[in-house]
């Protein structure tokens, strides 16, 4: 489904990815863990096409990806960002948050639109808010509403970057427990989180980064219970 090779990315003369060789599968839920600066969020927006990269390929189902133009768009549409802030458009109720993509690029009537986007504010649980503005939402709230609009382009792969790191934490709860469901769900999803009980829950995979590289990975079980490098071991007693 994303296929990574030979991913080297550079800000200026800082080499910022090196070798990076990533494969998820269909369905696959791959978190990603590291210390600050490793490059976690470098590699998300790489994916998404928000960074170019310097050299290597980054595949989705099969596809190169493509830079510019109406592909990119296409691309974009096809891989879902939510990011640590939420970035909603303001002045925009959280129905037309949801709305406005599926209208725009996937061509649909503003009533299928809606009724799509209903369905979806249902499933995350904020479907009551719908006609409020994004300021009037608690931030686990419009957290799931990010969601929501992720998924109304139908992306084939989500991409979630540290999305509970910003929330108070009382409502981290309430977005992991939709991205478990997500997960549960099927969709295949590459997660960077802190939150280790999102990964030993739901993640079919653990990948550590650390300076730009994968220092390693392997099953949650066997990167929490027996880490094999020592920046991981570093890195985990660190967590508690
Ligand atoms: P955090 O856990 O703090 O979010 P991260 O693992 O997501 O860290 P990145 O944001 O990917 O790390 O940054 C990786 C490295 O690249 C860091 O050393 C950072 O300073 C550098 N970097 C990131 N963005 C830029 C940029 N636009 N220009 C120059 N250097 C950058
Ligand atoms: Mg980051």
């Amino acid at each position: 489904m994303v296929v990574v090779e030979n991913l080297q990315k550079h800000y200026g003369d800082f080499q910022a990815l090196t070798d990076i060789d990533l494969t998820v599968k269909r369905g696959e839920v791959v978190v990603i863990v590291g210390p600050s600066g490793s490059g976690k969020s470098t590699l998300c927006r790489s994916i998404n096409r928000l960074e170019t990269i310097t050299s290597g390929s980054i595949r989705i189902d099969g596809e190169e990806l493509p830079y510019e133009g109406k592909a990119l768009a296409q691309l974009r549409a096809e891989v879902g960002m939510v990011f640590q802030s939420f970035n909603l458009f303001a002045h925009l109720t959280i129905l037309e948050n949801v709305t406005l993509g599926p209208i725009k690029v996937r061509g649909l009537s503003k009533a299928d639109a809606e009724a799509e986007a209903m369905e979806l504010l249902r499933r995350v649980g904020v479907d009551k808010q719908a006609s409020k503005l994004p300021a009037q939402l608690s931030g686990g709230q419009q957290q799931r509403v990010a969601i929501a609009r992720a998924l109304a382009m139908q992306p084939k792969v989500m991409l979630f970057d540290e999305p509970t790191s910003a929330l108070d934490p009382e409502m981290i709860n309430e977005v992991l427990d939709v991205m478990v469901g997500l997960a549960k769900a099927g969709m295949t999803m590459i997660v960077v989180t802190h939150e280790m009980g999102f990964a030993r829950k739901a993640a079919d995979r653990v990948v550590f980064m650390a300076d730009g590289r994968i220092v390693e990975e392997g099953t949650p079980d066997e990167f929490f219970t027996q880490p094999k490098s020592d920046r991981a071991k570093d890195f985990l007693s660190k967590l508690i």
